[in-house]
């Protein structure tokens, strides 16, 4: 989950830094030019510098469909901070303009946490320099608009983040029963498929299936039918480790992905859910019972075979009667 929510999060930050070199490109170019021509070395060359930095970053997203975090990171971020100081140093009072789209770049640039080291940093110019060259009362109308600037930077970018991260939430989970949906499926497999060619720790599948649950819904109605849905996932999160992970997988189907687990264990694991579900009163005075499939990753296996076998051992558990496990032994 932790991979593929990062893996989601470069791909944001790729097309944020797009759009940010592409922005600092144009309007940053002809300044850069302007010192240049009116001799301020200084300020010229910083600015081409931080240009020429987006627009490496810019050429890999277009050409390599990549950008580099660690340039934006320990280069341009520093850069801009020495920009904040050239420009307050070179513009005087004009260079303090500049300070207030640096201070909300590093929220786009850069993690909250650097965002904010980077703000104090551009603070450690701008305090001194405003204290010298303003009155009190415009140093801290100045220095308070900073800051302003900054925190609200901050928390519009904490909010959105808080509603991405809830977005993604919603997305990999099933509104029902609050277990994951088929949409996180892949990735979960194929994350124990990699911890196993790197560990060789067992991994192991069960899939599941409630016993005619369409008899349920004819004769209770459909609303009782959530409810048992509901119960069982209860079931299945209670029984389970943290590290295991439970999907409902479709209608009445159920699916354990469970890590460090060879066969054996995996059997009484899928045999505990059963008795207890069989045991849980999620009708009155109606046993609700479900058959299980169970099969342990082999060598070389793709998720698709892993999880084929899976299922074929389930559909043998459903010809065997029902209300039983039935593992894959073919290893
Ligand atoms: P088997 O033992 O062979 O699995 O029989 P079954 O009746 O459980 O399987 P079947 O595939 O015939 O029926 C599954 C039923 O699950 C049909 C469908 O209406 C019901 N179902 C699917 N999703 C939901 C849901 O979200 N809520 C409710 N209440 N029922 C659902
Ligand atoms: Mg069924
Ligand atoms: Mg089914």
């Amino acid at each position: 989950m932790k991979r593929k929510l990062s893996a989601e999060s470069h791909e944001v930050m790729k097309q944020l830094i797009a759009r940010h070199s592409t922005v600092c490109i144009f309007l940053l170019a002809p300044f850069a030019i302007a010192s240049l021509l009116q001799e301020k070395w200084w300020l010229g060359a910083w600015t081409s510098f931080i240009v020429s930095i987006f627009a490496v970053n810019l050429w890999a997203i277009i050409y390599q469909d990549r950008y580099f975090p660690k340039m934006v990171r320990f280069v341009l971020a520093p850069a801009i901070i020495i920009f904040s100081g050239v420009c307050l140093m070179t513009l005087e009072m004009m260079g303090v303009f500049w300070l207030y789209p640096i201070i909300v770049s590093f929220y786009f640039l850069l993690k909250r946490q650097d965002a904010w080291i980077a703000n104090i940093l551009v603070m450690c110019f701008a305090i001194p320099f405003v204290s010298i060259h303003f009155d009190a009362a415009y140093a801290i109308r100045i220095v308070t608009s900073l800051v302003m600037i900054s925190i609200f930077s901050a928390i519009f970018t904490q909010l959105i983040s808080a509603q991405e991260a809830r977005l993604k939430a919603l997305i990999v989970t099933d509104h029902l029963t609050g277990l994951y949906n088929r949409s996180l499926l892949n990735e979960r497999l194929s994350e124990a498929i990699q911890q196993y060619n790197r560990s060789r720790a067992p991994m192991t599948l069960i899939t599941m299936d409630l016993d005619h649950f369409k008899t349920i819904n004819d004769q209770y109605g459909h609303i009782a039918g959530d409810r048992v849905l509901k119960k069982v996932s209860e079931v299945l999160i209670r029984r389970s480790r943290e590290v295991d992970t439970i999907f409902r997988t479709g209608g009445e189907e159920f699916l354990v992905v469970l890590y460090n687990t060879d066969l054996e264990q995996g059997i009484r694991a899928a045999e505990s859910y059963l008795r207890l579900i069989a045991a849980t009163q999620c009708i009155p005075q109606k046993t609700v019972t479900m058959s299980a499939g169970v099969a342990t990753l082999k060598e070389d296996e793709s998720a698709e075979q892993w999880m084929l076998r899976s299922d074929n051992s389930l559909y043998k558990a459903k010809d065997a009667g029902r209300n039983c496990v039935i593992a894959d032994c073919d290893a």
